[in-house]
């Protein structure tokens, strides 16, 4: 039986392990198949605070997972497949193992979107990536298309520049959503080019992906852009899939949390993107995983009777 066992290993869940770790509870911190979350696949972190020059996603999450051992938290290098939350202590059952615990933190995170359109599952690991951190480096001197206008799409074309002759961002609407500074950056890259309101309708290929075809909402024209790559960064849906029947999830599949991180079920507490609906940063992941940790420890001491001053339940 453990106190608390938290559940996802990007910065929500070890910034929850830091705090439940020096708040005594020997937290354990199931790593999920992602060691790091989304962070360890972000090639450099500019705007959290601390890192003036910034930092490589791989680094800080690298960092935080050391900080969140040396207080004491056990990482296990595994997957959750079931919960059952019905009644505590709760029970977390992994690929190798089951675990019971009095409280429970959920920092699972968000994955990328699918596209859903034909050739994207076909050529997926041939050309399709939604990874470029991981799979840049592949498109040397070839053309690459980004499919998406927000953060993640013009960051991660950025870095593609790196790599590819040419970087097409195709984007459905005329304006991008990304942050000022990366749009900027990114306009004055010349090997960036942008192609406004417009779809991608197909990936098209052989052995490899050779090509997308695209669609113009505004004057329905369809063409063929010779492409080696396709990065897709249409947004992020939350991995929610095992809470579903357990927690209460919103109509986008986010865990619902009042103010305190704590879920519909007592005990059971919910940080980082896969509860979060208004800003997706690590300083507010960060911010939600040490709230839960605090509220977790509370939560615990009072079910084991120790002084518990001015706690009252919220409703949600
Ligand atoms: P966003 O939801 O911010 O952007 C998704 C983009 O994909 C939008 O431009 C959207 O278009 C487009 N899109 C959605 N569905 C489709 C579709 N079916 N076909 C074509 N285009 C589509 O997701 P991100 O992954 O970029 O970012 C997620 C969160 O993470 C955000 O909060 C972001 O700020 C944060 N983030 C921050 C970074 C940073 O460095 N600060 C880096 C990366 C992410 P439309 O604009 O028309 O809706």
């Amino acid at each position: 039986m453990h106190k608390l066992i938290i559940i996802g290993s990007g910065p929500a869940g070890w910034a929850a392990a830091i705090y439940a770790a020096r708040a005594d509870l020997a937290p354990l911190l199931i790593a999920g198949s992602d060691l790091g979350g989304q962070v360890a696949l972000t090639e450099q972190v500019e705007n959290y605070p601390g890192f003036p020059q910034g930092i490589s996603g791989a680094e800080l999450a690298q960092l935080m997972q050391e900080q969140a051992e040396r207080f004491g938290t056990r990482v296990e290098l595994d997957e959750v497949v079931e919960v059952d939350l019905s009644t505590p202590p709760f029970k977390v059952k992994t690929y190798s193992q089951e675990y019971e615990a009095q409280a429970l933190i959920v920092a699972t995170g968000t994955s990328p979107r699918k596209l859903q359109v034909p050739g994207e599952a076909e050529f997926a690991g041939r050309g399709v990536s939604y990874c470029a951190t991981c799979d840049g480096f592949f498109f040397r001197d070839q053309r690459v298309v980004v499919v998406g206008g927000g953060d993640a799409a013009v960051k991660e074309a950025l870095f593609l520049t790196k790599f590819a002759t040419k970087v097409y961002i195709v984007h459905r609407r005329d304006q991008l959503r990304a942050e000022q500074i990366i749009q900027e950056r990114a306009k004055r890259n010349e090997k960036i080019e942008f192609i406004w309101d417009t779809v991608v309708t197909e990936i098209v290929g052989g052995e490899n992906v050779t090509g997308v075809r695209l669609k113009n909402l505004e004057s329905g024209q369809e063409s063929l852009l010779p492409a080696e790559g396709v990065f897709i960064y249409v947004g992020h849906a939350p991995n929610t899939a095992l809470f579903e029947g357990e927690l209460e999830l919103d109509g986008d599949g986010y865990i619902v949390t009042d103010l305190e991180q704590r879920t519909s079920v007592p005990g059971v507490f919910a940080a980082g993107d896969v509860q979060e609906r208004v800003l997706r940063q690590i300083a507010t992941a960060v911010g939600t995983g040490a709230k839960a940790a605090m509220e977790a420890e509370r939560y615990i001491a009072e079910l084991e009777d120790r002084a518990y001053p001015g706690w009252k339940p919220l409703e949600l």
